[in-house]
Formats: C-alpha cells, sequence, structure tokens
C-alpha cells in the first residue's frame, strides 16, 4: 500500500486535482474534509463531535481524524494507492499517519505543496461554488457553470460552503499558516516534498500534477 499527499492551504486547488489524478493515474483519493462533511450531514457521533470546530474554521482534534482515516484503510483493498488530500494538517497526524503506513507495510511515496498566493485563495475560495448532489466545484468567475447555481454535471443546486464565508476563511487561512506549514518543514527535511505552482490556470496545474504523479509509477 503506497501513497502521496497533497498539501496546501484552503483554496489552493486540492480537490480539483485530486480529482483529475484520482481518474488519471488511479489512486483512491481520501478528502477528510469530504468525510467529516458527509459525517455532519449523516448526523453521525464523529460528525456531532467535529461540527462545531468545522463551523469556526479549526482544526477538528487529531483523534477523530486518525480514526476515520484507519478506518477508510482497514475498508479498502490492500494492495490500493491512497491520495490524501487535507490530511494530514498537523505534525502529530503525520507521525500517526507514518506508523499507520509502516504497519501496513506502505510508503509514503511524494508529498505535493501546491503553492499560491495569499490573495489568489481568498479570491478562489469566497467565489467557490459547490454542487450539493456530486460535490463539484466552480467558482462564479473563474469556472461558472453555465446557468447560474445549477451543477453543469447532473443539474444539482450549487451552494456556498458555510465554511466559506469570508470571516471563516481568515480564520481557515491563519489555522493553516500556523499548524500546517510546520508540516511542509516536516516533509522537506524527509526529502519527500515538490512544491508545484498551483498560481496557474488550472488545467495547466493538473496536467503537470498528472506527469510528476505517473512518473512515480515509473520509478
Ligand atoms: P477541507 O475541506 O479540507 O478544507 O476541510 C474542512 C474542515 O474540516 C477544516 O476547516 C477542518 O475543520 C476539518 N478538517 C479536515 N481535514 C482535517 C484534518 N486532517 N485535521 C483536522 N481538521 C480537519
Amino acid at each position: 500500500m503506497d501513497a502521496i499527499i497533497l498539501l496546501g492551504a484552503p483554496g489552493s486547488g486540492k480537490g480539483t486535482v485530486a480529482e483529475k489524478v484520482r481518474d488519471a493515474c488511479r489512486y483512491v483519493h481520501v478528502s477528510t474534509g469530504d468525510m467529516l462533511r458527509e459525517s455532519v450531514k449523516q448526523g453521525t457521533e464523529t460528525g456531532r463531535q467535529a461540527e462545531g470546530y468545522m463551523k469556526r474554521g479549526e482544526l477538528v482534534p487529531d483523534s477523530l481524524i486518525i480514526k476515520l482515516v484507519e478506518e477508510r484503510m482497514d475498508a479498502g483493498k490492500k494492495d490500493a494507492r491512497y491520495m490524501f488530500d487535507g490530511f494530514p494538517r498537523t505534525t502529530a497526524q503525520a507521525e500517526l499517519l507514518e506508523q499507520s503506513l509502516a504497519r501496513r507495510k506502505g510508503r509514503l511515496l511524494k508529498v505535493f505543496f501546491l503553492d499560491a498566493p495569499r490573495k489568489v485563495l481568498l479570491d478562489r475560495l469566497t467565489g467557490r461554488r459547490v454542487c450539493r448532489k456530486c460535490g463539484t466545484c466552480f467558482h462564479v468567475v473563474n469556472i461558472p457553470p453555465k446557468r447560474p447555481g445549477v451543477c453543469d454535471v447532473c443539474g444539482g443546486e450549487l451552494y456556498q460552503r458555510t465554511d466559506d464565508q469570508e470571516v471563516t476563511i481568515l480564520n481557515r487561512l491563519e489555522v493553516f499558516n500556523r499548524q500546517t506549514e510546520s508540516l511542509i518543514a516536516y516533509y522537506e527535511k524527509k526529502g519527500v516534498l515538490e512544491r508545484v505552482d498551483s498560481d496557474r490556470k488550472a488545467d495547466v496545474t493538473i496536467a503537470d500534477m498528472v506527469s510528476r504523479v505517473k512518473a512515480l509509477g515509473a520509478q
């Protein structure tokens, strides 16, 4: 079982890139944010415990996150390749992931850091709209749907995530700077970090990422 990690601030394009890499390179996409939103929607115990933190734009406690990820890996195939998106967020989570992979004789192949200036991140997040039904992301200016408020893929209703309001966004970026940036140093030291410029058109960043991930398979 091998794994790659997509690191990046909210709005760096992790989710969009992950969907394309998943399809092009056959990785199992594990987004802890999506899993948590689903738990909240279903009203599970994990969802109830996570909801308040998410609304405030704070990190959910490590113990909850690790439980979710472990359950997901236990349920998957033993030879699956995982692409983590939005996980790990702290060095404590990174250490726990390392132990998890070691127990399963897995390797961490690479950590990709999607990098974009703060102004670009803010603009992407405030304009982001998500389909309620299939989860496809749009942007009011950069990736507008054909009909305002309606998903091009499935016709579902587009909505703004509650944590994409400006005050919460500022807090999420602050939390990212404080806690996740130490992860970048952590993985840089281990020699597995690759910086990827994500201040480019989505198609360009996606093509770049797909070729980087395919190159891993060829090693
Ligand atoms: P995301 O969709 O990745 O932006 O995550 C949305 C929210 O879910 C975050 O603001 C956190 O509250 C929570 N969350 C997602 N992943 C993690 C994680 N690995 N550790 C802690 N909290 C997380």
